[in-house]
């Protein structure tokens, strides 16, 4: 018997223990621990019968179900990678990734199939409605005992591909100890009281499984022996029914998420008396969506900053530092959670004192493996003590709690000087006539870049540019006000809602 003490193991025990504990509660239908862990050894069983290798990838193309969690650690019992992909991508874009991770069998909805003709691959159709189940019944055949060829603590067992706001998407391989490592580094009671999970949780799977939001979140679930309610996309009346159907004490939302259920009529009616927290991240969060939140439930708020090559969370602003009277350190992601090593460096790798904007540079457990098939691009961004760069600049104080300025890519040089886009923003966004806006640099002969911003307006209102430059100045230094600005009806996002600035850029080129 392996003692790999990974996903499968973790999910084993307590399906020995509680196997009628409820694991994954999905439209109505429940599966307690034993009928999971039984299920995902027969997904191994039927991959392998399909052909599968160990180490080789079988890519998901599906929506949120609680299925996906039983392919997903049958893949692992029998040693394969999991992938799932982002449906919400273009054709062109889901053939990207799936001829790059090239997976030796596809888990496909009906929906999606016409996104994998042409791909040499395994396809097998998975019906969430269980209407034309054709996985199912050949998963059925299969015996329920485990194959037990899981890959090792630190083999690869997820592969998960970054969200592309700043180029093509990368395979961030993720093992066992990816993740569950922050959370195994250090004993349990050191863990902050809001990361801290018991098998009387019940959590909200509600952000899609391609992302570490999603299949992360829900692994912490099933780890922890709690119930997890999947939800098969975001939707705030829904998702306001099921927290008070089953007092759903977890939730991890996206901003943009957390803004759409706020923003909703039912949630001034929603009782939410048993909700704990709500873990909140992924992307910046503006201040008055933060204090609405805060106002509207009630419960309390984590931030919580990290990657897809971090396994998600490393940094978190615990609920205590959430006091929308004023306390400043709302404006910041937090400290590093226990076992998590945090250092700010210049573009030479020195370390910063406090204060100072550099790179956020990251030592963890949890760090991938390395991107798939992309030794460049690991070496450029794992050294070789396995402090991982981010890509993001930000600054700590004093206290060690963390800032975050923006991407360094996005980061503009103009006349010497560095201006982060994420400043000039979030001046411009107070203006009342604005409703989005990003700014990018453009070639300037003079300034070498030029800062420019790329404004929605506000329904009705036809802005001056030279009021919002003027607007800027009186908020922020001058050589970070924009130069120029330009209008637009909408801005380019890629599905997590991140701003593409790359290609705003490319227009200016
Ligand atoms: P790509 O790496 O392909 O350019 P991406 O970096 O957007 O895409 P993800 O791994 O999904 O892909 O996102 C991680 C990034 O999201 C972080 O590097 C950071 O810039 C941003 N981010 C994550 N959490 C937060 C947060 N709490 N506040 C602000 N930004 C965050
Ligand atoms: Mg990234």
């Amino acid at each position: 018997e392996s003692s790999t003490n990974g996903l499968a193991e973790r999910i084993r025990d307590h399906a020995r223990t509680r196997p009628d504990a409820i694991a994954l509660i999905f439209e109505g239908r429940e599966t307690g621990y034993g009928a999971f862990d039984r299920n995902a050894s027969r997904v191994a069983n039927a991959l392998i019968a399909a052909g599968c290798r160990p180490g080789d990838r079988v890519a998901y193309l599906g929506k949120n179900r609680d299925i996906y969690f039983e392919y997903w650690i049958g893949a692992v019992k029998a040693g394969l990678v999991t992938v799932p992909v982002n449906w919400r991508l273009a054709p062109p874009e889901v053939a990207y990734i799936l001829n790059d991770c090239r997976p030796r069998v596809i888990l496909c909805e009906p929906e999606f199939l016409d996104r994998v003709t042409g791909i040499d691959a395994l396809i097998l159709v998975t019906d969430p409605a269980g209407d034309h189940p054709v996985f199912t019944p050949w998963r059925d055949a299969q015996p329920d005992a485990d194959p037990h060829r899981d890959a090792g603590y630190d083999g690869a067992v997820l592969q998960l591909y970054t969200s592309g706001t700043t180029g093509n998407p990368k395979g961030a391989m993720l093992s066992n100890r990816s993740l569950l490592g922050v959370r195994a580094s250090v004993p349990a009671e050191e863990l902050p009281e809001w990361y801290r999970w018991s098998a009387e949780d019940v959590s909200l799977i509600a952000m899609p499984v391609f992302h570490i939001s999603g299949s992360g979140w829900g692994v912490w679930t099933l780890q922890h022996g709690a119930r997890g309610i999947v939800v098969r996309e975001f939707d705030p009346e829904r998702v306001l029914d099921l927290l008070v159907a089953h007092h759903i004490t977890k939730i991890m939302l996206v901003p943009t998420a957390l803004r759409i259920l706020c923003d909703h009529p039912a949630a001034a009616e929603t009782d939410f008396s048993f909700l704990k927290t709500i873990c909140y991240g992924g992307s910046a969060i503006p201040l008055d969506l933060l204090r609405q939140a805060i106002a509207v439930i009630g419960c309390g708020f984590a931030q919580m900053y990290g990657m897809t090559e971090t396994a998600g969370t490393i940094v978190g602003l615990p609920p205590e530092d959430h006091d929308p009277e004023g306390s400043p350190r709302m404006r910041g992601i937090g400290i590093p959670l226990p076992g998590v090593r945090v250092r700010i460096v210049d573009a030479e790798g020195r370390d910063l004192p406090a204060g100072e904007v550099g790179e956020i540079v990251v030592a963890s457990q949890a760090n991938m493996i390395g991107y798939f098939d992309r030794p460049e691009a690991t070496a450029e961004t794992v050294d070789a003590e396995g402090w991982l760069r981010t890509g993001d600049a930000g600054w700590m104080d004093a206290d060690g709690y963390l800032y975050l300025a923006d991407r360094i890519k996005d980061m503009i040089i103009t006349g010497g000087e560095n201006v982060y886009p994420a400043e000039v923003e979030n001046a411009l966004y107070s203006h009342p006539d604005v409703a989005d806006v990003a700014v990018i640099g453009v070639p300037d002969p003079k300034w070498g870049e030029a800062v420019k911003a790329i404004v929605v307006p506000a329904a009705g209102a036809s802005p001056d540019p030279a009021a919002l430059i003027a607007w800027a100045r009186e908020r922020i230094a001058a050589y970070k006000a924009p130069k120029t600005v330009d209008f637009r009806a909408d801005l380019p996002r890629n599905p997590s809602g991140k701003v593409l600035r790359r290609l705003l850029r490319e227009d200016y080129g």
